[in-house]
């Protein structure tokens, strides 16, 4: 059936026709039937170079041929045990080997179910009820997180449903601004339970951390018994083997993670400090449970993944991501353009804005609508990135030369039609 026609279809049954709302563009989205590497093919017959990856998780592209065999052979075994096995253990130490920070981790079912748990755990760990998040940061769709600044630091709901009191034990500061950051601690530093950031904010387009700003955060946390908390749901096992915390060289307390770590299959986990981590239930006394978490599909297609990983992989993604970026700045200058590309490693984004874009604010002050017609422009023409200049663009290994020289011809083209060139 045809995808306009599957829409129609789908908004008489599920809320927009979609189970997660930024997929609902206009008019419509199209719909999946397969996906095979670097490429996705809908129902309408075409066929899509992927660059959305299903935001994040894909990093060896669809169907990678070592998870797909590992997971039919655990689907013949059973998918769901309530009882341990010894698979968790295997994707417990890839996780403690990999991740600086990690020396415990516990396994969920998704990214904002480790932040609401690790937000929890940093609770109970310290007494304290108040937390820290940057302005324009998302930690998933729970109400911890799923707030906005408010005419001080104080924190109000994003949207309807989350209580004005969920909302008062949340500070929000603008990124990378150490004055705010200094002056939020020096007011509130002995109420603060955590802090929690994106390194490096993906679900915003692309914003890496000013030097220095880490490592004043590391700093100013040790001194106020602030639990510091990375979440690296995207950038765990992406930015590089060790994620974030290893490209920057800043050990958090907890790390987050989600996305890769569940191989393509439903999983988040949070990971730290051994004596943090031990408060969490059965020996502490912070409940967390889950009738999935740690679930044997999941973890056969996390370990089947991680172990692919290695430092060639890295470079592998590095060079490509690289080459993509060069060549974007190329056609942008050719085309003299006044916009800025944006990444590193296996990610990137085109900010529609001619400035430096250092917080949220400035993110937002991007052209909206000339980056819609780049969108569409370039879904037309069979290359899929995430309808907005607000997400993250990644790449996987499976991703050809000739799809990434396909690729540049195409955003070249994209690009002058936005701009009327
Ligand atoms: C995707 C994401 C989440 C939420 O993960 P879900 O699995 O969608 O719940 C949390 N934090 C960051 C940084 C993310 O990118």
């Amino acid at each position: 059936m045809n995808a306009e026609k599957l829409f129609e279809e789908a908004k008489k049954y599920i809320p927009g026709g979609v189970n997660s709302p930024l997929r609902a563009f206009k008019p419509y989205p199209f719909f999946v039937e397969r996906g095979e590497g670097p490429y996705l093919f809908d129902t309408d017959g075409n066929k899509y170079i992927d660059y959305c990856l299903a935001y994040g998780p894909l990093i060896l592209g669809h169907a990678d041929p070592q998870v797909v065999n590992a997971l039919n052979k655990q689907a013949s075994l059973g998918t769901a045990y309530g009882a341990p096995t010894e698979g968790e253990i295997t994707l417990a130490k890839e996780v403690v080997d990999r991740i600086p920070s990690a020396e415990k981790v516990r396994f969920v079912n998704s990214g904002g179910e480790a932040t609401m748990s690790a937000i929890r755990v940093a609770r109970g760990f310290t007494g304290r009820d108040k937390i820290v998040k940057f302005e324009g940061a998302y930690h998933g769709a729970h109400d911890y997180c799923l707030l906005k600044k408010g005419s001080t630091t104080e924190a109000i709901p994003d949207c309807k449903g989350i209580p004005l009191d969920t909302a008062k034990n949340t500070l929000i500061i603008p990124y990378n601004d150490e004055d705010a950051l200094i002056k939020l601690i020096d007011e509130e530093g002995e109420n603060i339970a955590c802090i929690i950031l994106e390194v490096i904010m993906g679900n915003i387009g692309f914003i890496p951390p000013k030097p220095g700003f880490l490592e004043l955060l590391r700093e100013i946390t040790e001194e106020n018994g602030i639990v510091l908390i990375f979440d690296e749901v995207i950038t765990g096992f992406r930015l590089s083997r060790g994620g974030a915390q290893e490209y920057y060289n800043v050990t958090p307390d907890l790390t987050t993670l989600g996305k890769i770590v569940g191989g393509g299959l439903p999983m988040g986990a949070y990971c730290g400090k051994k004596e943090i981590m031990d408060v969490t239930a059965p020996v502490g006394p912070v409940y967390q449970a889950g009738t999935f978490s740690g679930n044997p599909m999941s973890v056969t297609a996390g370990i089947n993944m991680l172990k692919q990983l290695d430092d060639n992989t890295y470079s592998n993604l590095d060079e490509k991501g690289t080459y993509l970026r060069e060549s974007m700045e190329d056609i942008i200058e050719d085309l003299d353009l006044n916009i800025k590309p944006v990444g590193a490693g296996s990610m990137y984004q085109v900010y529609f804005n001619p400035n430096d874009v250092v917080n949220s604010n400035d993110a937002k002050a991007s052209d909206a609508k000339r980056f819609l017609i780049y969108f569409k422009e370039l879904l037309k023409e069979g290359i899929f990135i995430p309808p907005s200049q607000f997400e993250c663009n990644f790449l996987s290994t499976t991703h050809t030369t000739e799809d990434l020289d396909q690729t540049i011809i195409t955003i070249e083209k994209a690009l002058k039609i936005a701009f009327e060139k």
